[in-house]
């Protein structure tokens, strides 16, 4: 049986090429995308673009974007085998993050990609990102399904699991990183797909769905050493504020001052949630180590984990907006849903 791809490209660097006319980067249509890299002819598989318009540059997305994504997916779901999202890389890790929770039963890959060179310039990474992913999307197991039924990410020869990427690198060709979970796949002169820690689909999987409902009352609170009672009230005391991602110190640890407490106490009082995850790249929240952690623990702060800030930032969004009660909520954002997390939070 022959296979079928969508390409959605949603805007960013990867889908640009020098206007002859005028020498400066413009996006290319991406109908004529086998014309531009014709390398996808040769894989046999049926190519398919859809592309946003207006084309966005990845910092002005927003959750109408996320909708717009899974909606288009939805839409397009039993047509094709799988889907290659093109994506400018700046917001990428928040996107793929936001998909994963977004999307419920999913059974096909869904492959975010970019580059950090346009495909129309001689130097590009645009080209292999792209025709490797199609690869990706495309992969059946001896069993017939896909070998990667997840969002993920694939960069510079890695393919990761989205909601554990972050960008980290504005020069880099390897520009993401999966600092809490090894990668899916890795494309060398084979692709070896790293099966053990690739999503097992349950064997009698609901019908594939998505939320579109995302709350926006997220706000991030960043510690660092002398941040003022009145900065850290104008975050937790904004009567918009539904959930507060804090983004604290080593393995989760908070200033003890009366004050600080005071205030986190005072916002959890009032109902806001608030989610402790750290500012190290690499490890975990365990609020069970130091007097610091423990003291934010007593209080109600909930343990993000290993989490990125990206996972949870969407995360939260994700849950806030599915009116659930508080204790559900608190156990659904300390525990792993769609894989972001390693362990549930401590
Ligand atoms: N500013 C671009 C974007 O994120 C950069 C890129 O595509 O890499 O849309």
């Amino acid at each position: 049986m022959s296979h079928s791809i969508l390409i959605i490209y949603t805007g960013g660097t990867i889908g640009m090429k020098t206007n002859p006319e005028t020498g400066a980067l413009a996006p290319f249509n991406f109908d004529q995308i086998e014309t531009e890299v014709p390398e996808l002819k040769k894989f046999g598989i049926g190519i398919d673009t859809l592309t946003f318009s207006p084309l966005i540059d990845s910092s002005n997305i927003t959750p109408d974007e996320w909708i717009r994504m899974a909606t288009v997916i939805k839409e397009h779901y039993y047509k094709y085998d799988g889907f290659v999202v093109l994506h400018g890389t700046d917001t990428m890790s928040y996107s793929a993050s936001a998909l994963s929770f977004m999307v419920q039963n999913l059974d096909k890959p869904v492959i975010f990609t970019g580059s950090q060179i346009p495909i129309g310039v001689p130097r590009t990474d645009g080209k292999e990102n792209l025709i490797t992913s199609v690869e990706i999307a495309a992969a059946k197991g001896s069993d017939g399904k896909p070998l990667v039924p997840e969002v993920c990410v694939y960069f510079e020869n890695h393919l990761f699991r989205g909601n554990r990427t972050s960008k980290y690198s504005a020069d880099h060709f390897n520009a993401f990183r999966s600092y809490n979970y090894p990668p899916l796949a890795e494309a060398g002169i084979d692709i070896k797909y790293n099966l053990p820690y690739i999503r097992k689909m349950d064997a009698f999987l609901p019908s594939f769905d998505i939320t579109t409902e995302l709350s926006p009352y997220v706000a991030v609170l960043k510690l660092y050493p002398g941040i003022s009672r009145t900065i850290v009230r104008g975050i937790l005391a904004n009567p918009e504020v539904k959930g507060v991602v804090m983004e604290t110190f080593g393995s989760g640890n908070a200033p003890m001052y009366e004050w600080f407490l005071d205030e986190i106490r005072e916002a959890i009082k009032r109902g806001v949630i608030i989610l402790n995850t750290t500012q190290c790249s690499v490890g975990t929240v365990n609020m069970e180590i130091y007097d610091t952690g423990k003291a934010l623990k007593s209080i109600g702060v909930v343990s993000g984990g290993d989490m990125t800030v990206e996972a949870a930032i969407t995360k939260m969004m994700y849950l806030l907006g599915k009116n659930l009660d508080k204790e559900q909520l608190i156990h659904q954002l300390s525990a792993p849903i769609r894989g972001e997390m390693t362990h549930p939070g401590i």
